[in-house]
């Protein structure tokens, strides 16, 4: 088999359709060079070789790739004209990771390796600048240092010894930028760096370029089991036996004087999905300086930056002398430049993210991918590219991340608000949405308050996790493509770049802004999409859902054929989910009405009642508020089905605790203090989640039931009188076999005899079941043939299939998915192996006897695209879910039947 793909000069070994084997980046660098993109010319060790690695180690892989390796390098000298580890005519090489999907940030990457003390030299004579040279191998040691011998600081109290020698090398040389040393200045580093190497490892700093080229392949394999990079795939559910392949690739340069740089771009405005070619680059410089953000780059095309001068306030002259966009500076560099961004677009038929680098007039492509976007971008960008016939309607629904939507549904600052708002300074609009927190200045320091706005110089990939937790963040340095903008982006947060006029201090935890200071804990505001950032609290307003948003929801509708429903318990929440586009509600709580403070008056002393007249008493109280409710919520749904669920919960979550409320309770009930703490304590259960709750407190206490069918039906009528039509569906919870369920339905069916008699007119309602318990589901066939729906109700059907309290759940469930016992959290994300299988049976079974049977989902997993996609699968009418994720839910409906 295969264990190395070579690439370059318009041929490849592999194609864009393996990227299980050769990562993203492997496989693009290929597809790349087939289409007769330049890209340096290299090879991609596979994914697979970093299993084989986790299991045999060093040796054993090194000896069974080594001729392949061998071969491929012996490939990339005839290309370059150039040796690996050659004196007069060196060939340097990049070695990156790449996984199957990217990950910024998480993997590390090494430049410029092959150097050492006498191809330094042969590289300084061959190109003809030894200040380049010199500067090269510095970085060299400097990165290698870092990523392969492991001295890159762990935490910010750890100094990163490289910097230290710059930093005090600057200080003596009362310079302030890299571009100040002499080259005398890179040579003494480049001794002082080796020397640290020595000190901090034991050994001496590889000299072999081979012996280099084999530890930097090691340590990417190394890397796929980095902190950083489990958090991301966990954070993302990717699982971690994918491995990352390594590439390896000629070195070019674009730090080789002012006719080289190097930059990145993306074919689409990666925030706002806008259809304009946009990036940044910098003159004289290597890739990570572009996206370490400590230089201010320069925009690609003229349109950027006159927009960017707008933003930072730069005047006309002094953008066309000192930020020219490189259309302007370097128009033939640019034309071939954007001729590359359209034809890889038209290729991949999606917003790429490329990597670019000028060598002495010379434009190479380092790297494309599918482009992080918000979902704002996501949204536009499907629509768009569906519009200019580039993808077809199927296409642009795939193209949504369901959970992505989210973004687009929470609040934006009101305008009103806004208007008042006093802007003390602006940056670059990295990432949109809006953001109001407390500062903070360090990224383990994220959760130090409710709210945060994560507050840094730049940030790297060290403070993803920081980044992650913070409502917002604001960078004074780098540019759109920074580190903090591109992960922003990916996260779908909130994120100003770039603003220059902050001055922060991390000692002091201090922001200054126009001599004005703020400290950590303070408020802010970050407005992303326009780069404002403004002093305390804005208040925010619901957003609107128009254009594309409108355009991909109608788009789903047209393929989805599961229906999505809501769970909402006000007219309120009825109404917004409506807007969401909810197709019916599938879940209506009816204890969460109860708990308002001159309800649960009346409910306690339902509860509290000795006699059936007592409860009664109570109960007629009752009757009037819950009509009310459900006549609000069937207005709000008109003409859609409501599922009505009868009282589901333990009763003494009702009962007041303490001894104040206690005491109020007996004055208004004219009972004794000690009857109610009697009470009280009978209520009290050992396992309230298994005990008095659900259909066995209608089923012992029937005027409950009686109570609620009335309400419900009385309400259906009222509203017939007024010509809005009502559709309820009355739902029995927690029933484990067909009798409990027969004996709620009589209550409800001879109650609604009644109110019809009582108002000489009908409704047609149903009545059905929640499939909740395991037992239920497994005899699903007998409960068929009576209910006339089933919902599973997969919140107390995870519980009780896993045995895991719901209650009590967060005490072990985060160490075992940290432990890797479980993948996720079972009541977020459906468990389709264990639970599935109760649904599933239940679903069959239930049709077996009732073909036509109505099925859907209400517990939270009805919200949750890969759920909904099982529950697609397994043939349900409609999920059910809380009204915000109803558009998630729609797209995923969608995408199921696709
Ligand atoms: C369920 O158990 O899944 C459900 C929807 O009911 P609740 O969460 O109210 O118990
Ligand atoms: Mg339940």
């Amino acid at each position: 088999k295969t264990r190395v793909y070579k690439f370059g000069n318009k041929t490849a070994d592999g194609n864009s359709k393996m990227k299980n084997l050769l990562g993203g980046k492997g496989a693009n660098l290929a597809e790349m060079s087939l289409i007769g993109i330049p890209v340096p010319p290299g090879f991609t060790i596979t994914t697979e070789v970093c299993t084989e690695y986790n299991l045999l180690g060093k040796d054993a892989v090194v000896k069974m790739i080594l001729p392949e390796v061998e071969e491929s390098i012996e490939n990339i000298e005839k290309i370059m004209g150039a040796q690996f580890g050659d004196k007069e005519n060196p060939l340097l090489v990049s070695v990156r990771s790449g996984a199957r999907v990217s990950m910024p940030g998480m993997m590390d990457t090494v430049l410029n390796l092959g150097l050492n003390d006498e191809v330094v030299i042969g590289l300084a004579k061959r190109t003809n600048n030894e200040r380049f040279a010199w500067d090269s191998y510095r970085r060299f040691i400097q990165m290698y240092g870092d990523v392969v011998l492991g001295m890159k600081p762990e935490s910010k109290d750890d100094i990163d010894p490289f910097e230290e020698i710059m930093e005090a090398l600057k200080h003596k040389r009362n310079i302030k930028l890299d571009t100040e040393f002499t080259i005398q200045d890179l040579k003494d580093l480049v001794y002082d760096f080796k020397e640290a190497v020595k000190k901090r490892t034991g050994h001496d700093f590889p000299t072999n370029p081979w012996d280099q080229l084999w530890g930097a392949v090691v340590a990417v394999f190394n890397s796929w089991n980095g902190d950083r990079a489990v958090y991301y795939r966990k954070m993302s559910g990717y699982p971690s036996d994918w491995g990352t392949a390594v590439n390896v690739q000629a070195m070019v340069y674009g730090n080789m004087g002012d006719n080289s740089g190097t930059g990145v771009c993306f074919t689409r405005d990666a925030g706002t999905g806008e259809d304009v070619f946009n990036g940044e680059y910098l003159i004289n410089a290597q890739g990570e300086d572009v996206v370490a953000g400590t230089r201010t780059p320069q925009q690609i095309t003229k349109l950027g930056s006159l927009r960017w001068a707008e933003l930072a306030k730069v005047e006309e002259e002094d953008r066309f002398k000192n930020y020219p966009s490189l259309e302007e500076l370097m128009p033939n560099i640019y034309l071939e430049l954007n001729g590359y961004q359209q034809k890889l677009e038209d290729h991949y038929k999606d917003m790429q993210d490329m990597e670019f680098t000028m060598q002495d007039g010379k434009l190479w492509i380092l790297q494309t991918r599918n482009g992080k976007r918000t979902g704002a971008a996501m949204v536009k960008i499907a629509i768009d590219m569906l519009k200019q016939g580039m993808i077809d309607e199927k296409q642009a629904l795939l193209r949504i991340e369901p959970n992505k939507l989210d973004e687009l549904l929470h609040p934006v600052f009101d305008p009103k608000s806004l208007k008042k708002a006093h802007v003390i300074a602006q940056g670059l609009p990295a990432s949109p949405g809006a953001a109001t927190g407390q500062l903070v200045f360090f990224a383990d320091e994220a959760n130090k308050y409710k709210y945060t706005i994560l507050t840094r110089i730049e940030t790297s990939p060290e403070d993803l996790e920081g980044m992650n937790i913070a409502r917002g963040i604001l960078t004074a340095r780098g540019g759109m493509t920074s580190h903090a903008a591109v992960v922003a982006r990916g996260m779908g947060k909130c994120c100003i770049s770039g603003a220059g006029a902050l001055k922060i201090n991390y000692k002091t935890r201090t922001l200054t802004v126009d001599g004005k200071e703020y400290h950590e804990g303070d408020w802010i505001s970050l407005n992303g999409s326009t780069g404002n950032i403004i002093e305390g609290k804005v208040s925010t307003i619901e957003p609107e859902l128009s254009g594309e948003f409108a355009e991909i929801m109608k788009l789903s509708d047209k393929y989805a054929t599961m229906k999505v429903r809501t769970n909402a318990d006000t007219p309120k929440d009825a109404k917004a989910a409506r807007n969401f586009g909810a197709q019916g509600i599938g879940l209506t709580r009816t204890e969460h009405m109860f708990f308002e403070v001159d309800r649960i008056k009346a409910m306690r002393e339902m509860i509290l009642a000795d006699t059936v007249k007592g409860r009664k008493y109570a109960l007629d109280q009752l009757l009037p508020m819950q009509r009310e409710d459900f006549e609000g919520i069937f207005e709000a749904m008109q003409g859609l089905p409501v599922t009505v669920r009868l009282l589901d919960p333990p009763l003494h979550e009702f009962v007041p605790h303490q001894l104040t409320q206690q005491k109020e309770l007996a004055e208004e009930m004219h009972i004794s203090l000690e009857a109610v703490k009697s009470k009280i304590s009978e209520l009290e259960e050992f396992n309230p989640m298994l005990g008095h709750r659900g259909c066995r407190l209608g089923n012992t206490y029937p005027e409950i039931t009686e109570m609620q069918a009335r309400a419900i039906i009385e309400a259906a009528l009222n509203l017939k009188a007024k010509g809005i039509v009502a559709i309820p569906e009355i739902m029995v919870p927690l029933i484990g076999t067909v009798e409990e369920f027969e004996m709620q339905e009589n209550i409800i069916r001879n109650t609604a005899q009644k109110v019809f008699e009582e108002y000489n007119d009908t409704i047609e309602f149903l009545v059905g079941t929640m499939i909740e318990i395991p037992r239920a589901a497994l005899t699903a066939d007998l409960i068929a043939k009576k209910a006339e729906f089933f919902s599973f109700g997969t919140n107390d059907l995870t519980q009780m299939a896993f045995g895991y309290s719901r209650d009590d759940a967060s005490k072990f469930l985060p160490i075992y998915i940290e432990k890797g016992i479980l993948k996720v959290d079972p009541f977020e994300v459906l468990d389709q192996e264990g639970v599935g299988q109760l649904v599933k049976m239940g679903t069959e079974k239930g049709r077996s006897t009732k073909p036509n049977l109505k099925v859907g989902i209400c517990g939270e997993h009805g919200g949750e695209p890969s759920s909904v996609e099982f529950c697609y699968n397994v043939g349900m009418n409609y999920v059910s879910c809380s009204p915000f994720r109803v558009p998630i839910a729609r797209i995923a409906s969608a995408q199921a039947a696709i």
